[in-house]
């Protein structure tokens, strides 16, 4: 089969490799799509603990059932049923796996860096993740390739599953890139009345934000955010606010603009040496302030993701910019990295 072999720092070639073989508990999986993650391209230029060279990335994934293994008698699956994989995979035996969140297991292994990925004709979901049901049958109006958006899409979910946004709210997004926008679609779906996008990278923003109507966006650069968040809202702030941006600045600046009672989700991670940063904490108690982490996603989220794309509440066709063949690989990673799409899918087969 067809492959992307990620040998190490911008090393990645796309070559035959043996097609795996479906063990007695595990299912083989023909790729459809798989896109590319913003996770992608830092393996790609800084690698990962988890991602050991040679190895197969990608994780967004899309296909058809190929072959399940003789040992599955009673599995919720047939061959040529459409799905998309759940990345995260638990040891099972941890108390956070107890209740499903495979995402926060300490031992957690994910598809596309333990395991193999989906830049590969086959991918396998291996015996843990057969346990933990790690996919989600697609919707019969979800294509393949939208399918490829339900990944990000469940990560946005998971985040905002935490904010409570209500019609009327002002949410502010740090933060433009495919996920930025990703908030602010469902945030809009949600009835919020004000969304506001801040990104330095202003000209990115406005050329990707232009497809989403009614998007408030600032540039960190020219506007005195503080003043303008106060000038929108009354004076009172906005109710909810997302940092999806590995940036310190960001995460002071949401408790500086916060309303009573507000939701701020620390969305996105900082570098992992840098990521102290310094917060007024009475702002947070006087205010009632509340502040969520979220990271990854489970496949409670993936499921309410696949239901949104299914309503269309998200049109993926904004989102996917490009769709390339496996051989051009290192020129979609470079072009994410570059800013320059939206989200790239690639096409496997
Ligand atoms: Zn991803
Ligand atoms: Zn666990």
């Amino acid at each position: 089969m067809k492959a992307a072999i990620f040998y190490g720092i911008e090393n990645i070639k796309t070559e035959e490799k043996e097609k795996p073989k479906c063990g007695e508990k595990e299912v083989l999986v023909k790729v459809a799509f798989c896109a590319i993650c913003g996770t992608d391209v830092r393996i790609f230029f800084s690698g990962h603990k988890k991602v050991i060279p040679p190895a197969v990335i990608g994780h967004e994934i899309t296909g058809e059932v190929s072959e399940i293994g003789k040992g599955l008698s009673d599995i919720d699956l047939k061959i040529g049923d459409k799905i998309v994989l759940v990345t995260s995979i638990g040891c099972g035996k941890c108390p956070l796996c107890k209740k499903g969140f495979y995402n926060l297991c300490p031992d957690t292994k994910a598809i596309g860096y333990f395991y193999s990925g989906g830049y590969a004709e086959y991918v396998t979901i291996p015996e843990p993740a057969v346990q933990q049901k790690a996919w989600v049958k697609l919707p019969s109006n979800v294509s393949l390739l939208e399918g490829a958006l339900i990944e990000p899409l469940s990560c946005v979910i998971n985040g905002q599953n935490y904010l409570d946004i209500e019609k009327g709210d002002t949410v502010v997004i740090y933060g433009g890139g495919p996920i930025g926008l990703m908030h602010a679609v469902i945030a809009r779906a949600k009835e919020a009345e004000n969304i506001i996008i801040i990104d330095p990278n202003f000209q990115r923003l406005e050329s990707f934000a232009k497809k989403f109507e009614g998007l408030i966006l600032l540039d960190p650069k020219k506007e005195n955010i503080k003043e303008k968040i106060k000038s929108i809202t009354s004076g009172f702030g906005a109710e909810v606010v997302i940092t999806a941006a590995p940036a310190k600045e960001a995460q002071m600046e949401a408790l500086e603009i916060i309303a009573q009672k507000g939701r701020i989700s620390f969305f996105g991670g900082l570098p992992k040496d840098n990521s102290n940063i310094t917060i007024d904490s009475n702002k947070i108690h006087y205010n009632e302030i509340s502040v969520f982490g979220s990271f990854a996603s489970n496949r409670v989220s993936f499921v309410q993701s696949a239901e949104l794309i299914s309503q269309r509440k998200i049109a993926p066709e904004k989102f996917i910019t490009e769709v390339i063949p496996l051989e051009d690989i290192e020129k979609g990673i470079r072009k994410v990295r570059a800013g320059e799409a939206l989200k790239i899918v690639v096409k496997i087969s």
